[in-house]
């Protein structure tokens, strides 16, 4: 967690649980749920925050959940230059979604969105499935409300550009081989999460987008699609079954 953004977490925890500090921990804060004072979390990673009393109430919150501004704000906090073009896509892969920037380097790049109708801009997280042509998905870095020409409003969150219709996104230089088991799931972030885990996997964009032309593009035919839903292959495609994925509980278990 960043500095600043820790201090800012404990500055907030402190007054609104009124913690004790013991060394590494804060201890005995008052839990919003059951009212005893045995609520605690860590001072050094303040993540998540639970109370003791785990059977009989079993309350527990992270800290994004609870300040989500103190997390936020990545296009003022975190700028990109032209010595780091990719701060602000890099600071809510890390914050937002835990993950290791320099691990997954080159995987997306930083875009940015505007809207004519929207109430702000923001920096995006790109992922492209044919850079060439145009084609790429973008995860909004912060939510841009768009207000409708009849004055409905609408929260967007991400942005679609080109037609995807046929293709997938998958980290660059996975490879696929005969035998392979490939998980095709809707976003780039749960194709990256599964990645991270050791399950090859690609992201369709939306659940009905069967993804015939990267299928024909494969060298191997052996290989066994893994997904949540099911899709009908077009006609002029190879059919292939694609089993059910586990439950939302068993694939939890591929977790560390
Ligand atoms: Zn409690």
């Amino acid at each position: 967690m960043r500095e600043d953004i820790r201090e800012d977490v404990l500055r907030r925890l402190k007054s609104d649980f009124r913690f004790k500090e013991r060394g590494q921990w804060l201890q005995q804060g008052t839990c919003p749920k059951c009212n005893h004072k045995e609520v605690f979390t860590s001072a050094e990673t303040p993540w998540v925050v639970k109370c003791g009393r785990e059977n009989k109430c079993g309350w527990s919150a992270t800290t994004k959940e609870l300040y989500p501004d103190a997390f936020g704000k990545f296009n003022e906090r975190f700028p990109a230059t032209t010595e780091d073009p990719n701060a602000t896509a890099d600071a809510y892969m890390a914050f937002v979604r835990g993950f290791t920037p320099s691990k997954i380097k080159g995987w997306y790049r930083q875009g940015h969105y505007s809207h004519p109708r929207g109430n702000r801009t923001t920096a995006t997280v790109v992922f492209d499935l044919d850079r060439t042509n145009g084609i790429w998905m973008e995860r909004l870095v912060e939510t841009v409300r768009v207000t409708e020409e009849d004055g409905t409003t609408e929260e967007r969150k991400a942005n679609f550009v080109g037609p995807h219709k046929g293709l997938w996104w998958q980290p660059p230089g996975m490879a696929v081989e005969d035998g392979d088991e490939i998980w095709l799931v809707e976003g780039c972030l749960d194709a990256i999460a599964l990645h991270m885990h050791g399950i090859k996997a690609v992201a369709t964009l939306s659940c009905n987008n069967y993804p015939a032309t990267m299928l024909d593009a494969l060298t191997t035919k052996d290989v066994t699609l893994v997904g949540r839903w099911t899709m009908i292959p077009p006609a002029r495609s190879t059919p292939r079954s694609i089993s059910p994925g586990p439950t939302r509980k068993d694939s939890a278990t591929v977790a560390p």
